[in-house]
């Protein structure tokens, strides 16, 4: 994910890791239609398919409000300075996450401070515990692979700590927790539509969704030049708008939305029947029908015992799989100068795979999956 040059895409693989091209050619004819649609009408900037999909999104997540922004990580930028973080302060976050969500926080021009993963790879409240300060202002938990952090103690800790939530939601569209939409649960959060996000469009995207009128309008003005709603320059701001005709593609994707979801449950459950009485695996938690948990499956990440070899193996097969991030948690690429030890995180990168994951796939695929993995550690 993310790393679209990276990515094992090869047409000579049988089962490849994504198929960016299917996103568009499944439905190309609705596409063209919305295309010639939007453009003959000359909305291009901030016009009506904007504001539809601000409020469609908004409405799915259980947010009051959404502002469409030219990706996520300019979301959670403008985000985390709409909530007042700057200079001086520390803003915690988990290692087992894109650099965006980091990158993110030192554009707000705050310090960001890497925590551990908790036995469900995100964010330890029990890590960020250790790692707080009397400048520890605000914490950012990601949701990711579409699955919703643990919000419950993750707000009990920043409430008793005075701090600021922000939901880094780029990989949770759909996902909930207690019934709750993602990124609903802080004061603001953001969703990607980087293209292989679970709901893509065809280029960069993200909106930035909360239920502080102050902080949306806030996010509304940065992201157009610091310009009020009466065309007034305020502040100085930034050029982060959503384009109206990726938000109007967008608009069309939400009709299929809930179908794509459950595909990607279907198949996480295909895997884990097929390889939960591999010892040499760590899967998962299986998708289920009720409990606090509904997860959307952005990813399939599971852990490996030789998963190098596993992975060249697979790839043999002509499976395509995928190591996020090329196997390092954020505080471990040196050149960003963190000196934090973080050592779940750390173990779980020389361990983590990412298995196909898409709504396209079929169940064969899936299956043949499954049997190549099983035959790797069963010879
Ligand atoms: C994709 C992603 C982002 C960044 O989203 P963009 O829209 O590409 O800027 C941030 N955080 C996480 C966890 C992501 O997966």
């Amino acid at each position: 994910m993310q790393h679209a040059g990276k990515v094992a895409v090869s047409d000579s693989l049988t089962v490849p890791f994504v198929d960016y091209s299917a996103f568009y050619k499944t439905d190309a004819n609705t596409y063209r239609q919305v295309l010639d649609e939007v453009c003959s009408r000359g909305d291009f900037i901030l016009r009506s398919d904007l504001e539809q999909l601000e409020r469609n999104i908004a409405a799915i997540q259980d947010c009051r409000y959404g502002a469409g922004v030219g990706n996520a990580t300019d979301g959670l930028m403008l985000a985390l300075k709409a909530a007042g973080i700057g200079t001086g302060d520390e803003v915690l976050f988990c290692s087992h996450t894109f650099v965006a969500t980091a990158g993110a926080i030192v554009a707000a021009g705050a310090t960001p401070i890497p925590v551990d993963i908790d036995d469900n790879a995100l964010l330890s409240i029990e890590s960020a515990q250790e790692f707080l300060t009397p400048a520890t202002r605000a914490i950012v938990p990601t949701h990711l692979n579409g699955r919703v952090c643990d919000m419950r103690g993750i707000l009990d800790f920043a409430q008793k700590h005075e701090l600021i939530v922000i939901e880094d939601a780029a990989q949770a569209i759909g996902a909930k927790y207690y019934g709750q939409g993602a990124g609903s649960f802080g004061q603001a959060s953001m969703v990607s539509f980087f293209p292989a996000k679970v709901l893509g469009c065809f280029g960069d995207g993200g909106i930035v969704l909360t239920n502080d009128e102050t902080i949306y309008e806030t996010v509304r003005m940065l992201r157009d030049h610091g310009r009020s709603r009466n065309g007034d320059i305020v502040c100085w701001g930034y050029n982060s708008r959503l384009d109206n005709i990726q938000a109007a593609v967008l608009n069309t994707k939400l009709d299929k939305l809930s179908d794509a979801i459950d595909r990607r449950r279907e198949i996480a459950s295909i895997y884990s029947q097929q390889l939960s009485d591999l010892d040499e695996l760590g899967l998962p938690p299986s998708p289920v029908a009720t409990g606090p948990y509904y997860d959307v499956f952005q990813n399939y990440e599971l852990r490996a015992q030789q998963r190098d070899k596993l992975r060249d193996f697979l790839w043999k097969q002509g499976i395509g799989t995928h190591i996020q991030w090329g196997g390092k948690a954020v505080h471990q690429f040196e050149k960003l100068g963190f000196s934090q030890h973080l050592p779940a995180v750390e173990k779980f990168f020389e361990q983590c795979l990412l298995l196909p994951m898409h709504p396209y796939l079929a169940d064969d695929d899936v299956l043949l999956v499954c049997d190549m993995i099983r035959k790797y550690y069963r010879t």
